[in-house]
């Protein structure tokens, strides 16, 4: 579609990065393109545009930028998802692994009340381990997840099943095979 040709135009793609053998999709390009980066938060929202969403919720730190941008588009609250130790107040926090490792990210109490209805963004997905942390979070809290967003998709990673089996409807606007 125009709008995956549009996208494509403006992403890089940086071999070896941050190790040998992973290519990096890298969305800078597009935030610093004025039109691109309208298009692309324009699509991510269109189809929730009219229904009440109470926040947004941005996964640190690429979600932040697009979560920003939805949540203004949609006359939503934003959340801030965050790696632990970065939010001041009293948090709800999750461990999730890492393709070496584990680590955790956490939410505050109060940025959800029970029932609000919840977006939830990354710049991307691929196995969708980050993203399932993050809707656990939002869960603990009650929130009703609407759909979680991402400008890309990597889906031979199997992020978007993993979502889709804990009922989280997905919405990608491009995909790397
Ligand atoms: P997952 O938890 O395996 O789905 O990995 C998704 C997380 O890693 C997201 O927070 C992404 O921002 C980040 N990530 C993984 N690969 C890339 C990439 O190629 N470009 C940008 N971010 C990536």
């Amino acid at each position: 579609t125009s709008v995956e040709k549009t996208l494509l135009s403006v992403l890089r793609t940086i071999p070896d990065y941050p190790k040998p053998g992973v290519q990096f999709r890298d969305i800078t390009t597009l935030l610093g393109d004025a039109s691109a980066f309208r298009r692309a938060v324009d699509e991510l929202v269109h189809p929730y545009a009219g229904q009440k969403i109470d926040k947004v919720a941005g996964i640190e730190a690429r979600g932040f930028i697009l979560g920003g941008a939805m949540a203004h588009q949609l006359s939503a609250g934003f959340v801030p998802i965050r790696k632990k130790g970065k939010l001041p107040y009293d948090t709800v926090r999750v461990a999730y692994s890492l393709e070496y490792g584990i680590d955790e990210m956490e939410m505050h109490r109060d940025a959800v009340t029970p029932g609000q209805r919840v977006m939830l963004v990354d710049d991307l997905i691929a196995t969708g381990g980050t993203a399932e942390a993050a809707v656990k979070l939002l869960r603990q809290m009650g929130a009703d997840i609407v759909a979680a967003c991402f400008v890309i998709d990597l889906p031979d990673l199997g992020g978007r099943k993993k979502l889709e089996a804990l009922d989280v409807p997905v919405r990608t606007l491009i995909s790397f095979e």
